[in-house]
């Protein structure tokens, strides 16, 4: 089971991602997540990538490309994939394309999340995470037990610094220009689903969990 999950930050990716990683076993490849261990482990990579994603912007296809590529070729893979937050870009889903043939796992779906611009708004602006175990929270709609604490390890929590409103128009201008074309070219191939992902996350997930079920 091969699956894309796409969707403007504050979605609702990472946590949906997660859910199908618990529900249908697959590797959960998240390259925000890849990234930000690289910048906490001060690694070359890291430092390529860090002025870039403090400011929105995407980090280049080359450096992102080759991280994918080494990741797919670890055993967690063999069950399926589930690609979260690439590819962003056209070059990005042509590299893809061939990394995938080369493997033979291509694509079975994209699950496109859809949210309207204040849902987003709301969202990233509350939205903590653990700098230990990346424990998402936000602090209207699911809290941590102990404001600051993650319930999970106990470490602080903290907010993204791109978790603001002026990154997130950055972000959101990338994702139309760069990302939504990636969009297109999936839906030409007829992979892409839609869910309206403004509703609460048990909602979202009951039908993205069904779609996938029809299809497996
Ligand atoms: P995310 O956690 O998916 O929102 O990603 C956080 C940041 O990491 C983005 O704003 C980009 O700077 C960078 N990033 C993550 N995935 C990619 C990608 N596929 N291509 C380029 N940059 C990326």
């Amino acid at each position: 089971m091969n699956i894309l999950i796409m969707g403007p930050a504050g979605s609702g990716k990472g946590t949906m991602s997660k859910k199908l990683h618990d529900e249908f076993g697959v590797a959960h490849i998240s390259t925000g997540d890849m990234l930000r261990e690289n910048v906490k482990n001060n690694t070359p990579l890291g430092h390529q990538a860090k002025d870039f994603m403090e400011t929105g912007r995407l980090v280049p296809d080359e450096l992102i490309n080759e991280m994918v590529k080494e990741r797919l070729l670890r055993a967690d893979v063999e069950k399926g994939y589930l690609m979260d937050g690439f590819p962003r870009t056209l070059v990005q889903a042509k590299a893809f394309e061939d990394i995938t043939k080369e493997i033979n796992k291509p694509v079975d779906i994209v699950v496109n999340l859809k949210v309207d611009v204040d849902t987003l708004a709301a969202r990233i602006t509350g939205r903590r995470v653990c700098k230990n175990c990346g424990a998402i929270y936000h602090i209207k709609n699911s809290p941590s037990k102990v404001e600051g604490i993650c319930d999970v390890c106990g470490n602080a929590t903290v907010q993204r610094p791109d978790d603001t409103l002026e990154q997130l128009q950055v972000r959101l201008k990338e994702h139309t220009t760069n990302t939504e074309p990636v969009l297109d070219y999936y839906r030409e191939k007829g992979l892409v689903q839609d869910f309206e992902a403004s509703r609460p996350a048990d909602e979202v997930w009951l039908e993205i969990k069904q779609a996938i079920e029809a299809i497996f």
